[in-house]
């Protein structure tokens, strides 16, 4: 993974890069994606902020999950840059 292991979270805290499980609503379904690299906030980890990158392969992995009726799905970043 090429992202940096820290950011800056809103808040001003530090945020650390960390695998979590997110559940999200996908058109009409909760699906699960299972080790998302997310960055965790220290205040009680309520902050959650996503690299971009991140983010669009989530996208990807909720629209396969949706597709295959999985209400949960493993992230998985080998796409990542390809087409
Ligand atoms: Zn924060």
């Amino acid at each position: 993974m090429d992202f940096p292991k820290t950011t800056t979270c809103v808040c001003g805290r530090t945020a650390e890069l960390r695998p979590k499980d997110v559940k999200t609503i996908y058109k009409d379904r909760y699906i699960t994606v299972e080790n998302v690299p997310v960055y965790l906030c220290e205040a009680y980890h309520q902050h959650v902020k996503l690299p971009r990158k991140v983010r669009a392969q989530v996208r990807k992995r909720l629209k396969l999950a949706y597709s295959k009726g999985y209400p949960f799905i493993l992230y998985k970043s080998d796409n990542l840059g390809g087409k």
